[in-house]
């Protein structure tokens, strides 16, 4: 079924948000992981897609410059979401690290294996362009990612001339960020490139962990005031480290509200900072369903014990 559909249809619900295992790992760990998740029932799981970076390594003979892509598997991982556990998944289907030829072929493989939900991003700047002989094209931004997507829903692949081409009917979802982009010169910016997405055929928004339920508010009432008027899905994290403090704001530009930043720095160790990360997300997720939010995302990576307990608190 398609998220939009789920998000109709359901009152109350809890989406969950998983990575592949890093290369060369195994995926009995991650089986077991979608088994708990699978237990909460929810309405569909996502799956982050990882594009190929450069790494530094130290060998004998100096520092050598590699191409690495640390998190393959998304594609199978999703295969065994949608057909083993016969819930919905939703691969992440990004712009950078991706010719638009192999998106298409991703796009291919999803829909040969019944996966109808996508959600499309751009992906960070991790140091690597693949190199693009002249007859391959580059998706820049999200929103161009989205109108590819929209072309195959219409039947209109990248060869134009294609006889008897299908049309795919992916639901998509994108990103949104309650305390803007990082990159963005300011929330309004943002906003109207976050319409962007909307007006080119976008179905709903996934928003970036925020730890301040006030922000995703009036990210709310400023979507709507300037029309997007597709469902916002807030992004929820469990803090469960004191380093969390520090690698949150820098890897994902988004910030703790001043009374859980000093509660998780005057913790004696990273246990006591997952009670506080706990009891802080079961307050935001209580505060954001008593103010009629229908659904959240969790962002679990690999750990679902923390969200069990805060979806135990909560009481769903
Ligand atoms: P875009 O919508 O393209 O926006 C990126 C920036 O460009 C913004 O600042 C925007 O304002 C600006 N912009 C957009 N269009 C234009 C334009 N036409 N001209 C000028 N500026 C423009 N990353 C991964 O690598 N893998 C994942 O699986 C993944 N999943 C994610 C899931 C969610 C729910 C979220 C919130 C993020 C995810 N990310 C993932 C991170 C994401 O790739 C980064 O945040 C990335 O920097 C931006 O992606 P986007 O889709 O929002 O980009």
């Amino acid at each position: 079924m398609r998220v939009i559909e789920h998000i109709e249809k359901r009152d109350c619900f809890i989406s969950f948000e998983i990575t592949p295992p890093l290369r060369g790992g195994k995926v009995t760990a991650l089986l077991s992981l979608i088994e708990d998740l699978i237990s909460l029932n929810p309405p569909f799981i996502d799956i982050t897609s990882h594009a190929a970076q450069v790494v530094y390594e130290e060998t004998p003979s100096g520092i050598k410059r590699k191409i690495k892509r640390k998190r393959p598997g998304t594609l199978g991982v999703c295969a065994l979401i949608q057909h083993k556990f016969g819930v919905d998944a939703v691969p992440h289907v990004l712009c950078k690290g991706f010719t638009r030829e192999e998106t298409e072929d991703f796009l291919i493989e999803l829909n040969y294996l019944g996966i109808e939900n996508v959600l499309a991003v751009r992906g960070d700047d991790n140091g690597y362009d693949k190199p693009l002989d002249g007859s391959r094209t580059v998706n820049r931004y999200a929103v161009d990612l989205v109108k590819q997507i929209i072309n195959m829903n219409q039947g209109i692949y990248l060869e134009k001339e294609l006889l008897n081409a299908y049309p795919t009917s992916f639901c998509i979802g994108v990103a949104g960020y309650p305390e803007k982009h990082f990159e963005a010169p300011n929330m309004e910016f943002d906003l109207m490139r976050t319409k962007e997405k909307v007006d080119a055929g976008a179905d709903y928004i996934v928003t970036q962990m925020f730890f301040d339920n006030s922000k995703f508010l009036a990210y709310l009432d400023r979507c709507k005031e300037i029309g997007i008027d597709v469902p916002i899905l807030p992004g929820i994290k469990v803090v469960t480290r004191k380093a969390h403090l520090t690698y949150l704001p820098r890897f994902f530009h988004v910030s703790l509200p001043a009374e859980l930043a000093d509660a998780i720095s005057l913790a004696k160790n990273d246990k006591e900072v997952e009670e506080i990360g706990v009891e802080w997300a079961a307050k935001q997720v209580q505060e954001l369903f008593n103010k009629g939010v229908k659904g959240v995302h969790f962002y679990v990576m690999q750990n679902a014990d923390v969200v069990k307990r805060v979806i135990k608190k909560v009481g769903i």
